[in-house]
C-alpha cells in the first residue's frame, strides 16, 4: 500500500471517527448511496487521438490562465503530465500501450467517484457528490486542511498555493454550471473524435459494453470505473490493460467511506484522538496563515513606507529647483527691468537734445541772412 493511499485512507478514516463529535451539519462520513440517472461521461482511449481539443475546451469553459505553449503543441504529450490549479484536466500519451507507432492517449480529471474519498475526509462537508453526477466543492465552508487531496486514490484536487489570502482547492467539476443548462461539458463538445460521451450512466456502462463486445480485438474486457472504488462518473476503455495507461488497479471495488470505517472501527485510541488531531492541525494552519498574513501585511508596509521616502525626496528636490528657478527669474526680470529703465532714459535724453538743438538752429539761421545784406 502506497504511502499517499494509506494516508488518504487513514485520512478519511480518522475523519469518520472525529464526525461521530461533531454536530450533524458538518459530518461527511456517512456513505453515500450513489444517485440513479445521474450522469457521467466515457473516454474511450481507443478512439483518441490526442489532439487536446478538451484543454483547450477546459481551459475556456473555467476561464483559467493561457498555458506556456499552445494547445496545438503536441510536444507537451512527451512527458506524463498532472492535473494542476491551471489544468482541470490533461492528456498524456502512452506508447508501450499501443502497436509500434500507434500510441494510446488518455484523459484525466476528477473521476467524480459515486462515494467520493475527499467527501469522506473533508469535515466541514466542503465536496457534494450532486444528483446529477459531478462531484462539487464550496470554497465557503472550506478551511483549508487539504485533507482531500490527500485523500484522493487518483491524486486529482490541487491547491492554489500561489494566493495567500483566497486560496481554494481546484479540480475539475464536470461542467456542473453547463449541465445543469442542459449543454454538455465543455471537454465533450469539444472533441472531435467522439472519444467523450456524455450520457446517463447506465446508458454508457450499456455502450461501453457493447464496444467490448463487437470489438474484443480492440478492447480490454474491462470498464474502468465502473466499480474501482466503488464506481466512478467518469468511465473509461482501454485497448491494454489500464496499468499501462497510468491507472490503478490496486484500488479494489469498496468505496473509501466503507474502507475506512471498518479499518479504524477496531482502533478506539486513534478513534478518540482523531478530533483532537484534527483540531490541531486546523489552528496550525490556521496559524500559519496568520502569520503569513502578518508577514504579508508588513512587507506592503515597508514598500508603502519606501515609496513614500522616495516620493517625498523627489517632491523637496522639486521644491528645490523650483525655488532656484525661480529666483533666476526674478533676478533676470530685474536686470532687464534696470535695462529698459536705461533705455527709456537714453532715449528720452537724446529726444530732449535733438528738440534743443532744432530749436536753437532757426535764431542762428536768421542772423546769419541779415548779416549778409
Ligand atoms: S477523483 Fe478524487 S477528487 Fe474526484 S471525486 Fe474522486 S476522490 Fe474526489
Ligand atoms: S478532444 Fe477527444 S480526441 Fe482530442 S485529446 Fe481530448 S478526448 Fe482525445
Amino acid at each position: 500500500m502506497s504511502r499517499r493511499k494509506f494516508l488518504g485512507w487513514m485520512t478519511a478514516a480518522g475523519t469518520a471517527a472525529a464526525a461521530s463529535a461533531l454536530p450533524a451539519h458538518a459530518a461527511s462520513n456517512r456513505h453515500f448511496a450513489g444517485h440513479e440517472g445521474s450522469f457521467a461521461v466515457l473516454h474511450d482511449s481507443v478512439r483518441c487521438v490526442g489532439c487536446r481539443n478538451c484543454e483547450a475546451a477546459c481551459n475556456k469553459v473555467n476561464e483559467l490562465p493561457s498555458p506556456e505553449k499552445p494547445f496545438k503543441d503536441l510536444a507537451v504529450l512527451n512527458d506524463k503530465r498532472r492535473t494542476t490549479n491551471d489544468a482541470f484536466t490533461v492528456v498524456n500519451r502512452y506508447d508501450e500501450a499501443g502497436a509500434p507507432g500507434h500510441p494510446v492517449f488518455r484523459k484525466s480529471q476528477c473521476n467524480h467517484c459515486l462515494e467520493p474519498a475527499c467527501a469522506s475526509a473533508c469535515f466541514v462537508k466542503a465536496f457534494t457528490k450532486t444528483p446529477e453526477g459531478p462531484v462539487i466543492y464550496n470554497e465557503k465552508v472550506c478551511v483549508g486542511c487539504r485533507y482531500c487531496m490527500v485523500a484522493c486514490p487518483f491524486e486529482v484536487p490541487t491547491y492554489e498555493y500561489d494566493k495567500a489570502f483566497t486560496p481554494k482547492v481546484v479540480k475539475c467539476t464536470m461542467c456542473y454550471p453547463r449541465i445543469m443548462e442542459g449543454k454538455l461539458p465543455g471537454c465533450v463538445e469539444a472533441c472531435p473524435a467522439g472519444a467523450l460521451v456524455y450520457g446517463k450512466r447506465e446508458d454508457l456502462l450499456a455502450t461501453a459494453r457493447e464496444r467490448i463486445a463487437k470489438h474484443p480485438d480492440k478492447y480490454e474486457d474491462h470498464i474502468y470505473g465502473e466499480n474501482e472504488m466503488g464506481g466512478t462518473s467518469w468511465l473509461y476503455l482501454s485497448p491494454a490493460p489500464f496499468k499501462e495507461l497510468g491507472l490503478r488497479e490496486d484500488l479494489g471495488i469498496t468505496p473509501a467511506p466503507a474502507l475506512t470505517a471498518g479499518a479504524l472501527g477496531s482502533v478506539p485510541i486513534v478513534v478518540g484522538l482523531w478530533p483532537v488531531l484534527l483540531t490541531g492541525i486546523y489552528a496550525i494552519t490556521k496559524r500559519k496563515e496568520k502569520i503569513a498574513r502578518e508577514e504579508q501585511k508588513e512587507a506592503v508596509a515597508q514598500a508603502v513606507e519606501k515609496v513614500n521616502a522616495k516620493a517625498e525626496a523627489r517632491l523637496k528636490k522639486a521644491a528645490e529647483d523650483a525655488k532656484r528657478d525661480q529666483g533666476k527669474a526674478v533676478e533676470n526680470a530685474v536686470k532687464k527691468a534696470l535695462a529698459d529703465a536705461e533705455k527709456a532714459r537714453k532715449e528720452k535724453a537724446e529726444k530732449e537734445a535733438a528738440e534743443k538743438a532744432a530749436a536753437e538752429a532757426p535764431a542762428g539761421a536768421a542772423d546769419e541772412g541779415a548779416a549778409e545784406e
